[in-house]
């Protein structure tokens, strides 16, 4: 090392700074995606902005690597590295809300599930993921998409304001009034421009939902997938929700025969007045037979919950995905000839709407550029054995193969494999100049470059 010793950075640190040897060093290194086995120099599991300064100085100064974790769930895996600096912010998770004010500030680590618990207890919340586990800022700074962004925008949209430390180790904050290009970057352009150590976000009144998943025979599927078509294009913005080939895992509300037999199913979100949920969702629930359902009024980071065990940590991950402007009979007929072949129960595929609230921010308002995309489709192979990895990774392929000539070229970064890294310019469109502007300034030497990389 030329610059400050791992020695010197444990007296600067408060936190637990982890090198090979020490106990808690395997558990350290583990991320989300068991596919990814890594082993960095140092992982240090920050408590506060200066231990996050003091690490970024560390990797920097001594040419090393640096990988930064919120909740660790990057299925390409880059939140961690060989022979680097591993941030970790699993150690810095509050979510403070202020509710007169409808905003809430989440440190760099919290995860989906600390948000909405904090603030449903106020009967507010924003958009974020639909798995509790996920963290905040992750998922925010490729975009953000969940129940509620046809009513109110991706996550990134909801965003305030940044707290975060630059490649130089400064603690800067980016808004609107404020390092306002940083701003625009960080809304979409990912974890290329620093370590967030937090992020205030604007709040809705939302908290008892009608919803849940509903499952479908296959033999009707093409006619959910095209009635979904129809009826998203202008649905009350207030409903949020999207199709998934899913294996029927073995839960109570579905007949035991049916455990293990595929599905189309459709998880639905209706967040406006509760007495009109059962109208609204009366179509969809129309367009035939129901197998199996699970729908009513939860709470609604239950339903942001209620897939977490189809997807624990430890499985091995492979995904793909592209926008999608038109679900068109061709489309429709390719995820009829791949869905129902979905190889593992912890595998699916999600047709997320992003219109509405969406398609109201310009493209070049924030760096997240495909605001005229109607879908974000995810093709999310998941799966526990890895010595099933061939077949996985063969399914999400020939799914991709067959739905990517019908889509946008480019994708949401989030959903982006690792083998994915040329697609970049094709998933910021017009931005993407713009974004290379920003990262020479904050970032010229590209230390933030284990992501979906924006070269300076
Ligand atoms: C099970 C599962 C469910 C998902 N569901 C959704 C969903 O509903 N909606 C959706 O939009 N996406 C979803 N995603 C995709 C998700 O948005 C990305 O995987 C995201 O990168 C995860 O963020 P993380 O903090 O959990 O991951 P990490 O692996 O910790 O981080 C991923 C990357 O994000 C950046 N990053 C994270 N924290 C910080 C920070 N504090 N400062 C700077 N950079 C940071 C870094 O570049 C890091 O490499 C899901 C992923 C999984 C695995």
């Amino acid at each position: 090392m030329t610059g400050i010793t791992l020695d010197q950075l444990r007296g600067q640190v408060g936190g637990d700074v982890i090198a090979p040897g020490d106990d808690a060093y395997d558990e350290a290194r583990t991320v989300y995606n068991a596919m990814i086995d890594r082993r960095p120099a140092v992982v240090v599991r920050c408590g506060n902005v200066g231990d996050v300064v003091a690490a970024v100085n560390f990797a920097r100064e001594n040419g090393l690597d640096l990988a930064v974790r919120g909740g660790g769930h990057s299925v390409p895996g880059f939140g961690t590295c060989d022979d680097g600096v591993v941030i970790d912010l699993s150690g810095m998770r509050s979510v403070a809300v202020d509710a007169k004010s409808r905003t809430a500030r989440a440190q760099g680590g919290a995860t989906w599930g600390d948000f909405n618990d904090a603030t449903y207890v106020h009967g507010l919340a924003t958009t974020g993921g639909i798995i509790s586990t996920t963290g905040v800022v992750g998922l925010t700074l490729g975009g953000g998409i969940g129940y509620l962004a046809r009513g109110f925008g991706l996550s990134c949209d909801n965003l305030i304001s940044a707290d975060l430390v630059t490649a130089d180790g400064r603690s800067v904050v980016a808004s609107a009034d404020e390092n306002a290009d940083l701003f625009w970057a960080l809304r979409g352009g990912g974890g290329n421009f620093g370590v967030v150590t937090s992020l205030e976000f604007r709040l809705h009144p939302v908290e008892t939902i009608y919803g849940g998943p509903m499952f479908f025979e296959v033999e009707d599927a093409g006619s959910v997938l095209r009635f979904f078509r129809e009826f998203i294009a202008d649905a009350p913005e207030e409903f949020g929700g999207f199709p998934a080939w899913q294996i029927a895992p073995p839960l109570p509300f579905i007949p035991e025969d049916r455990h293990g037999d595929t599905f189309l199913a459709f998880i639905a979100c209706w967040a406006g007045p509760l007495d009109q949920g059962e109208a609204i969702l009366k179509p969809l629930h129309d367009v035939a037979p129901v197998v199996a359902e699970h729908v009513g009024e939860m709470p609604y980071p239950a339903l942001n919950s209620a897939f977490d065990a189809l997807v624990p940590p430890g499985l091995q991950h492979y995904w793909k995905a592209n926008f999608v402007t038109d679900l068109s009979d061709a489309m429709v007929d390719a995820h009829l000839e791949h869905g129902p072949k979905v190889p593992a129960v912890n595998s699916t595929v999600h047709i997320y709407p992003i219109n509405g609230a969406c398609h109201r921010v310009a493209s070049d308002a924030t760096a997240f550029a495909y605001r005229d995309a109607n879908f974000a489709p995810v093709i999310a192979g998941m799966w526990p054995d890895p010595s099933q990895n061939e077949a996985n990774i063969r399914w999400v392929r020939d799914y991709y193969d067959a739905t990517a000539p019908l889509s946008q070229e480019g994708g949401y970064v989030n959903f982006m494999a690792g083998d994915d890294q040329d697609r970049i310019k094709a998933n910021y469109r017009g931005n993407y100049d713009r974004l290379v502007q920003v990262k020479r300034t904050y970032d010229p030497d590209n230390l933030f470059h284990l992501n979906q990389n924006i070269r300076p």
